[in-house]
C-alpha cells in the first residue's frame, strides 16, 4: 500500500515537471528572437539558477529514477500526495499566468529586452515576483509528493537560494530602468505572497 502511495507521489511529480517544461519551452524559443538591451547576469546569479535547477529538478529526478538516498525515505501518506498534487497544480497555473503576462519581456536571467514593458497585470497586480511564488509552490508540492527527507525539501532550498540571491538585484535593475513607475508599483505590491510579503 505504502509503496504504491509513494510511487503515485513520484508519478504526480514527474507529470508536474513535464507540464512545467511544456509551459516554458515556447518562451525559451521566443526569447532568443528578442534583443537584450541591458543585463545583470553574474556568477552569483548563475549559481543561484543552478541551485534552483538542482533542488527542483535534478536531485528529485535522480531520486525518482534511482531511489537514492533510500536511507532518507519515510512512509508515504495518501493525504500528503493529495496536498502535494494540489500545490503543484496551483504552481503550474501561476507559472503559466506569469509567462502569459510577461510575454516577450520574459528572461531566464536578469535582462532588459528591446522595448521592455513594465507588466503590472494579472498576478503582477498583487505581487512583483509571481514566477518565484510558483517556484515556492512547486518546492512545497515536491516536499509533499516525495517521501524522502532529502529529495523532498530540496526544492524549497533551491527556491530560497534563487529568490534571496536575486530579488533585491532584480528590483534594483527594474528601478534603474523604470524609475518612479517601478517605485510606485513597489509601493502597491508585495514580493511573493499577496498582502503579506
Ligand atoms: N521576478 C519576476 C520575473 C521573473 S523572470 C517573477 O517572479 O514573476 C525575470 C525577468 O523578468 C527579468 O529579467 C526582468 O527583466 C523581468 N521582469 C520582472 N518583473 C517584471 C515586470 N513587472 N514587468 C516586466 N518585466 C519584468
Amino acid at each position: 500500500m505504502n509503496v504504491s502511495v509513494a510511487a503515485a507521489g513520484e508519478i504526480v511529480w514527474m507529470i508536474g515537471i513535464i507540464v512545467w517544461y511544456v509551459i516554458r519551452y515556447p518562451f525559451e524559443r521566443r526569447a532568443k528572437r528578442v534583443r537584450i538591451v541591458s543585463h545583470r547576469r553574474s556568477g552569483l546569479d548563475r549559481a543561484a539558477l543552478v541551485s534552483a535547477l538542482l533542488g527542483l529538478s535534478i536531485l528529485p529526478a535522480f531520486y525518482v529514477a534511482t531511489g537514492i538516498p533510500r536511507v532518507a525515505d519515510y512512509p508515504a501518506r495518501f493525504w500528503a500526495i493529495v496536498v502535494g498534487a494540489l500545490m503543484f497544480t496551483l504552481a503550474m497555473w501561476v507559472f503559466r499566468r506569469t509567462h502569459k503576462e510577461l510575454g516577450r519581456n520574459w528572461s531566464v536571467t536578469l535582462e532588459i529586452r528591446d522595448r521592455h514593458e513594465l507588466v503590472c497585470n494579472g498576478p503582477y497586480a498583487l505581487i512583483r515576483h509571481p514566477m518565484y511564488t510558483s517556484f515556492l509552490l512547486m518546492g512545497l508540492g515536491q516536499a509533499f509528493l516525495l517521501s524522502n527527507w532529502i529529495a523532498g525539501p530540496a526544492g524549497i532550498v533551491g527556491f530560497a537560494v534563487l529568490f534571496f540571491a536575486r530579488a533585491d538585484k532584480e528590483e534594483r535593475m527594474m528601478l534603474e530602468i523604470f524609475g518612479s513607475r517601478y517605485r510606485d508599483y513597489m509601493s502597491r505590491t508585495k514580493r511573493i505572497i499577496p498582502y503579506l510579503y
